[in-house]
């Protein structure tokens, strides 16, 4: 098999095949690694941590007292580095050929049915050919509008909004998904003065109190949030000036884009087998790409537009993975829902944590969502205060929980918790909506006191008191 691309979709499909007995080539043109390792998922992550650490003491009397100072910014940058292994990929392209796989570094490109040519920096380029398969995991990339002088305007996209080691004074982010409110926590946390700028509400495609919740944290942070609002011109001799649609102007020192990924897949050959270059990658169940023939290509993680998450790339990875060993080997497949060869989750129970403050989380279906799809659902919300557990976790908690309920089978279709450290409860909902677990069965799930967790029993006592 032939991996197009060795993020941790890419590493993780080479891996599960090589347990299935392929020989593997991985081909990567940047880092091994991907935009996750360097450039998104752990540097973000590595940089809030240290902000949320030092709000978490704030809200809890005695540590409040304790922890006066501003954050350390050259030592959080430090964390960082050491985190994104200084932008240094040799350990992880160890990890690729210890696990028996062939490293090619080099741009590949599709060229034809089950070939793959990798161009060096250099321009040296050889062929190779495989067997069985060929795996496209080549991420994606930032898409930024067409605005008058965006080019000149030089913006900071996911790359330099996770690898800069300086703090701009003032800092303008267009986008109110999830990047977009992880980089406003970030660095208004690190001492930039933010403006947070979105057309429609924040964080719109989870259930809309997430939103507000978030957008009233980073306002209470200091940020300066704008909904509802769009950026018509850029102008830059020196600092940037964004021009809105309401006819004001901004001023800021850098100005951030995050709005919406754009596939790697313009430059990947796939004309060459009858794809139109530049598309998102319409899959089956097993991630093999709709519309080519003979059961050869698949498209995993970013490409494939399933959902843009590392942790879901990654199942899909290992599932595709042992699809294409099955394949391989002549075995019948297990791709019925929720078989060993059907990515089921990435339709009925994907997890989502944005690491804000406080932190949002959702798995599965919102209420919207259920009601969309024709299920006969019943809501059930309360304050996540309701837990003993949460307001000894931080003094005057704040947050909600949302749980969307499968009124015909008794099952939950999604749940939703906004409030300070979710990110770790979330985990308990996504093994009820992938379990399919009877909510009369979920009663005997009993949570600890007191903990945040104890947030269950209230919801399934609403739900039945309702
Ligand atoms: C700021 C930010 C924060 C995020 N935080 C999280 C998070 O906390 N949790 C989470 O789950 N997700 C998060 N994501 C999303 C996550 O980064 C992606 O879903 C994930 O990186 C996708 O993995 P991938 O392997 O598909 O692609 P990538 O990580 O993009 O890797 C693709 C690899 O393919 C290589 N490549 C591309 N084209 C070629 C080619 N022609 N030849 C050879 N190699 C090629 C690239 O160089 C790259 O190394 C975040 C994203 C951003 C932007």
């Amino acid at each position: 098999m032939i991996v197009l691309g060795a993020g941790p979709v890419g590493q993780n499909v080479a891996d599960r095949a090589r347990v299935a007995g392929l020989t593997v080539a991985v081909v990567e043109c940047e880092l091994v690694g991907g935009e996750c390792s360097y450039w998104a998922c752990v540097p973000s992550k590595a940089l809030l941590r240290p902000v949320v650490a030092v709000a978490d003491t704030q809200r809890v009397d005695g540590a409040r007292q304790a922890v006066t100072g501003r954050l350390d910014t050259t030592r959080v940058f430090a964390r960082r580095n050491h985190y994104v292994t200084d932008w240094d990929d040799s350990g992880q392209a160890k990890w690729v050929r210890s696990i028996g796989a062939d490293l090619f570094r080099g741009r590949g490109r599709i060229d034809g049915p089950r070939r793959v040519t990798v161009t060096q920096d250099d321009g040296a380029s050889r062929t190779l050919a495989a067997r069985h398969a060929v795996a496209i995991a080549t991420g994606s990339r930032p898409a930024l509008p067409d605005i008058p002088g965006i080019k000149e305007a030089r913006p900071w996209t996911n790359r330099h909004g996770t690898d800069s080691s300086t703090v701009p004074a003032r800092l303008a982010i267009v986008g109110g998904g999830g990047v977009g409110v992880e980089m406003a926590t970030l660095w208004q946390g690190l001492g930039s003065r933010v403006t947070l700028l979105a057309r429609r509400s924040l964080l719109a495609r989870m259930e809309p109190f997430a939103g507000e919740l978030i957008a009233r944290g980073l306002t209470q942070a200091g940020v300066d949030v704008r909904i509802g609002v769009q950026v018509t011109a850029l102008r830059r001799p020196d600092s940037v000036t964004l021009t809105l649609d309401d006819g004001s102007e901004l001023e800021a020192d850098e100005v951030m884009f995050a709005t919406g990924r754009a596939p790697h897949t313009d430059d990947i050959g796939l004309d060459t087998v009858g794809l139109t270059p530049g598309s998102w990658l319409d899959v089956d169940t097993t991630c093999l790409v709709r519309g080519v023939e003979g059961d050869w290509l698949y498209a995993l993680g970013d490409v494939n537009h399933r959902a843009l998450l590392t942790h879901q790339g990654k199942y899909q990875a290992r599932t595709a993975g042992d699809a294409i060993g099955a394949r391989a080997a002549g075995l019948p497949l297990d791709d019925a829902p929720w078989g060993d060869h059907a990515t089921t989750a990435d339709q009925h129970a994907v997890p989502q944590v944005f690491f804000t403050d406080p932190e949002a989380g959702a798995v599965g279906l919102s209420a919207e969502e259920a009601a969309r799809a024709g299920h006969r659902a019943k809501v059930v919300d309360l304050d996540l205060s309701a837990a003993q557990g949460a307001n000894l976790y931080a003094d005057g908690y704040q947050g909600h929980a949302r749980m969307v309920v499968d009124l015909d089978r008794e099952v939950l279709l999604g749940v939703t918790f906004v409030g300070y450290g979710i990110s770790e409860l979330l985990h308990s909902a996504t093994i009820a909506v992938a379990g399919e677990v009877p909510l009369k069965r979920l009663r005997h799930a009993v949570a600890c006191f007191p903990t945040v967790s104890e947030i269950w029993l209230f919801l399934l006592a609403a739900y039945h008191r309702s």
